[in-house]
């Protein structure tokens, strides 16, 4: 079984903790996403996994029953023996072999027949779209040719886990695309377990079963993509993930019949069924809310219960528009899926999906889920 669990993990460089007392279990079959900052820790836990790295003097990591690295009893199974499949952000073609007897390295090496060997490079080959190429040298492929080559190669060998270290980064906008939805069908077909790693929120928005949120080496926030979007666990994940960022605006909140009231300067809103924490005494809670761009209303007239705002600037996007808007004391970025025809210094009414509004406690966790 290619459950991965770690288990308080802690890799130190020098007085540098670039993974803190790490728990993460990755269960069998699931796309889970390593995602954070440059410095977090992703490739760090990565290459524990893989057994590039030892941890220090602490923990264990188990792939399945098998114990791959455990502090106490001195044990460390090396990378070859853990049969994890990788691949990073250079792909490392051998550039005078063909793209078949590259993918074929491995399968060599391990002495299998001709026959056996052929029919599993060409299975892997249509598997990835290209079939076509296997009599080409990398030099004549593109870099997103290159790229499936380089997972192909470490697929054949049929890992147990596929462990792939931003193997996107190095191609263009749209390639990267293509490339997300090939490596996502390619984890339904092959039903195997990838642990990706990436500092891109998108691609672990679209990719990802699960995504473990990374910052300072510990570990943020671990759960399905739309949980981590919708209801961070805190100031850090909901300003990490989400494109435009997150509108991080002071208000105050105060317990009403229903639920709690929020004030975001003269915006008010409420958080249904919601309790203020005990003992914090009578006067408002000072809270930190984070509304998202397109959780915003829009009016173009006065509307009942909705803020005037005047336009500072509008930014059309195709599909959308992101308009910055100036309230009394702070500027919001509002994402608009239809022409308003508005112009800077219009006036324009707002107001928040109070279903969507998170709230964040003077430390930045999130204080009531709604
Ligand atoms: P990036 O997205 O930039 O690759 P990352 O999240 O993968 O970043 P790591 O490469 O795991 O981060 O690095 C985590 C921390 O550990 C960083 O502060 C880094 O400088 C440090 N670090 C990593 N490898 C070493 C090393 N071999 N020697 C010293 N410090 C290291």
């Amino acid at each position: 079984m290619a459950r991965i669990e770690l288990k308080n993990v802690t890799k130190k460089f020098g007085s540098v903790a670039a993974v803190d007392n790490l728990d993460l279990v990755i269960e069998d079959g699931s796309f889970t996403t390593l995602l954070g900052p440059s410095g977090c820790g992703k490739t760090t836990t990565l290459r524990m996994i893989a057994g590039l790295e030892t941890p220090s003097d602490q923990g264990e990591i188990w792939l399945g029953d098998r114990c791959l690295y455990s502090a106490k009893e001195g044990h460390y199974v090396p990378p070859a023996q853990r049969k994890l499949g990788l691949v990073f952000q250079s792909y490392a073609l051998w550039p005078h072999l063909t793209v078949f007897d590259n993918i074929a390295f491995g399968l060599e090496i391990a002495k299998l027949s001709r026959k056996e060997l052929t029919k599993k490079v060409e299975h892997i080959a249509s598997v990835l779209f290209i079939g076509e190429l296997l009599q080409r040298f990398p030099n004549e492929l593109s870099g997103g040719q290159q790229q499936r080559v380089a997972i192909a190669r470490v697929l054949v060998m049929e890992p147990a886990v596929l462990l792939l270290d931003e193997p996107l980064s190095n191609l263009d906008a749209k390639l990267r695309m293509d490339m997300r939805a090939e490596l996502k069908r390619l984890h339904a077909e092959t039903q195997s377990t990838i642990i990706y790693v990436t500092h891109d929120q998108l691609e672990a928005l679209t990719m990802s079963s699960q995504i473990a949120v990374m910052n300072h080496g510990k570990l943020q926030q671990y759960q399905d993509p739309m949980t981590v979007y919708h209801h961070p666990a805190n100031i850090f994940t909901g300003d990490f993930i989400g494109n435009p960022k997150i509108n991080l605006l002071p208000a105050e909140a105060i317990q009403a019949d229903g639920g709690v009231q929020v004030s975001i300067g003269s915006l008010t809103t409420e958080i249904a069924g919601a309790r203020m924490p005990e003992n914090i005494g009578t006067e408002p809670l000072k809270i930190t809310t984070g509304v998202r761009s397109e959780d915003f209303r829009v009016a173009t007239e006065a509307s009942p219960n909705m803020v005037r705002g005047t336009v500072y600037s509008v930014l059309p996007a195709g599909s959308q528009f992101y308009l910055k808007v100036k309230l009394e004391e702070e500027m919001i970025t509002v994402t608009v899926y239809e022409d308003l025809h508005l112009n800077i210094d219009d006036p324009v009414w707002i107001s928040v999906r109070s279903d969507r509004v998170k709230c964040f406690d003077e430390t930045g966790l999130l204080i009531w889920r709604n």
